[in-house]
């Protein structure tokens, strides 16, 4: 659905050239939601303006939807974006208009009769969960309910492609997790090809299928979300897993715990996908001489399965220590052994 071959992007500024966008090369599948994930500066919105042809690259081929966008003129630019389409931080409604006619706007640009638009209105309304507000002004909503809207007409058009840039930001913790499953959603019933930019973890782990992290213009790393949780590579990739596993906080409270206990071993285990399942503890207790103490523990849910960490701390005798270690690294876990003394 989306092709991106050595792609770069230079802006000219009268303090030099600024590469924002450095030789990427991505492949998006149809129906999947592809993750790109970077700090500020890292990029990421010049990328997705090059989706939409909102920018023309400095070298490089985009393909998105079966449209060369590196080519495309004004015209087929504007057919194009029918089939590409995009939801805003900051929502870009329009404030005049009502619910309903801001979603009805695409409609009436691509000049859909005025009945049948009203019609394909309330499918969207909804679609999105906005019955009832149909006659409010932007001004009379929550942000969730305005990105509902930005969603709504995006959807007008029946895209093949949503692009989505940093649709949660503005939005508190309870009201992204409702706009982001509503986008799984969407993704599942409609088939809808998603690409999102953001700089929070937590939105990759909640929906995404696959994704890519950004630095200096450049894709420093891919993959599919749990292999990438599981395994990061590239050190600013370990900084965004651990927002989400090891939260501040929890970090400095294992290792005020990891402090407390100057024998046995404290042990990380990290569990992936069906894994999370295996009574992996139970049989650690039952068939070996030590003692298991639960110092902290998370689970998270991802698109594809379940990724989480547990620390135990185990005491006894050395041999049986070694024995419980042994059969821990023979499960479908991995074990960290941490130094305690
Ligand atoms: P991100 O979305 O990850 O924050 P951007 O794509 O906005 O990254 O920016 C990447 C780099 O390109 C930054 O150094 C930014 O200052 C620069 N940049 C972005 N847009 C322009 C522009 N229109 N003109 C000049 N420089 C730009």
């Amino acid at each position: 659905m989306i092709k991106l071959s050595e792609v770069s992007k230079t802006y000219s500024t009268k303090t030099g050239n600024i590469t924002a966008v450095d030789n990427v090369n991505i492949q998006v599948d149809k129906g999947e939601i592809y993750g790109i994930i970077g700090y500020s500066g890292a990029g990421k919105s010049s990328l997705i303006r090059l989706l939409n042809g909102l920018e023309k690259p400095t070298g490089g081929t985009v393909e998105v939807a079966g449209k060369r966008m590196d080519q495309i003129g004004e015209s087929g630019l504007r057919k194009a974006r029918q089939q590409i389409s995009m939801i805003f931080q900051h929502f870009n409604l329009l404030w005049s208009r009502t619910v309903s006619e801001n979603i009805g706007f695409p409609l009436e640009i691509a000049g859909v009769p005025k009945a049948k638009r009203l019609q394909r209105v309330k499918e969207l309304i909804n679609l999105v969960g906005l019955e009832g507000r149909e006659n409010a002004y932007p001004s009379q909503l929550s942000g969730g309910q305005k990105q509902r809207v930005g969603i709504a007409r995006a959807l007008a058009n029946n895209p093949q492609v949503l692009l989505c840039d940093e649709a949660t930001s503005a939005l508190d913790p309870q009201t992204t997790d409702s706009i982001l499953d509503l986008l799984v959603d969407i993704n599942k019933r409609l088939g809808l090809t998603i690409v999102l930019i953001t700089h929070e973890m937590h939105v990759i782990r909640k929906i995404c299928h696959r994704v890519a992290v950004m630095e200096n213009g450049r894709i420093v790393e891919e993959g599919k979300v749990l292999q990438v949780f599981q395994r990061p590579e590239q050190p600013i990739t370990k900084r965004f897993v651990q927002q989400i596993t090891e939260p501040e906080d929890a970090k400095e409270t294992i290792d005020l715990l990891i402090k407390q206990y100057q024998t046995g071993k404290v042990v990380q285990l990290t569990f992936v996908g069906d894994s999370t399942g295996q009574p992996v503890i139970n049989e650690l207790i039952r068939e070996h001489q030590v003692n298991v103490n639960i110092l902290h523990g998370k689970i998270t849910q991802t698109q594809s399965g379940a990724y989480g960490t547990l620390f135990l701390h185990l005491e006894g005798e050395d041999s049986e220590l070694n024995h419980a270690l042994v059969f821990l690294k023979q499960q479908k876990v991995e074990v960290e052994v941490i130094p305690n003394a």
